[in-house]
């Protein structure tokens, strides 16, 4: 008898626990019901989902930061002909390759910069080694070529070689001509020849003119906007007759003579004639990296300031 009652007694303590551990999962066990009548699925796919790993803390995985770019038309534009200029005059094995060097061209609008300027070249032994410096800290710079130096196919390649660095060529005349001195006719023809040589080399259209010597009058401003080109002079020099290389890269931090000193969007001259300016390059372009600055070219910069790149304006900077 007393084992009857015991079994009866654990038969009622199951039946509270069932009843209990009912009440407390009532809406599943309903909804599993449900699902069983109706052929839904069980959830079991729920149990077999591996368990999420806890996220990373932002200190584990900095994320990456985007590619800084440029929201304008210009910029559009600039990485079109780019890819266009890359396949031509660069060694590109494929689209990839062009797209991974345009990625690194990148402006950030927000940066100061500054544009390197190099006069009166292209030189074979000088150029090459200055466009050497430029590949190896991934900086472009603009080449203001004197047209008829187009001549020697040497100098093309360098031409070409600096286009497919993203480096900008501008225009300082077919013979380093002084212009004030010239006809119209002999003015115009002395940059579109130089043009001309640019373009039937490389397919680059030139768009800056710096007149030798800096030397300006009313003609020339009329001819470069016929021409669709901008007057690029400078607000820094590295100063033409300076022979130490460490006064050269000194000057373009703060001028020797007057004591001016660099300000972002500022526009630097340069030669790439000498050999005592690869030296003074391989000083000039980490000391302005470490300051901050992008080295972009004279047609970006000027993209870049208040009232952009216009055609018959002379510009010493950005803010000009
Ligand atoms: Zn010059």
């Amino acid at each position: 008898m007393k084992r009857v009652i015991a079994a009866l007694c654990v038969v009622l303590l199951l039946l509270v626990a069932c009843g209990e551990w009912y009440a407390r999962h009532r809406t599943e066990v309903d909804e599993y019901v449900r699902r069983f009548i109706s052929g839904e699925p069980l959830g079991g796919e729920e149990m077999n989902t591996p368990t999420p790993l806890p996220s990373p803390t932002p200190e584990e995985t900095p994320a990456p930061s985007p590619i800084p770019t440029v929201d304008a038309d210009w910029y559009i534009e600039r990485n079109r002909m780019l890819r266009l200029l890359l396949r031509k005059n660069g060694s590109f094995q494929n689209a990839e390759e062009i797209d991974a060097a345009i990625a690194r061209m990148y402006i950030d609008p927000d940066k100061p910069m500054v544009a390197l300027t190099f006069d009166d070249g292209p030189v074979a032994g000088v150029t090459d080694q200055i466009l050497d410096i430029l590949e190896r800290y991934h900086v472009r710079a603009t080449f203001f070529v004197v047209g008829a130096r187009l001549k020697k196919p040497e100098a093309v390649a360098l031409v070409k070689r600096a286009i497919s660095l993203g480096c900008e060529i501008g225009n300082h005349t077919l013979d380093h001509a002084t212009l004030p001195k010239l006809t119209v006719n002999e003015l115009r023809y002395e940059i579109v020849r130089t043009n001309e040589f640019v373009y039937d080399n490389t397919g680059y259209t030139v768009r800056s003119l710096r007149p030798p010597g800096g030397a300006m009058s009313w003609e020339v401003t009329r001819i470069a906007k016929e021409q669709n080109m901008a007057i690029a002079l400078w607000a820094q020099s590295g100063n033409v007759y300076e022979q130490d290389p460490e006064k050269i890269a000194e000057n373009v931090q703060k001028q020797i003579v007057n004591g001016k000193e660099l300000q972002n969007g500022d526009i630097i001259l340069l030669h790439d004639t000498k050999e005592r300016m690869v030296p003074a390059v391989e000083l000039i372009v980490p000391q302005l990296l470490e300051k901050g600055y992008q080295l972009v070219t004279v047609w970006e910069l000027l993209n870049l300031s208040g009232k952009g790149f216009v055609v018959g304006e002379t510009y010493r900077n950005q803010a000009d």
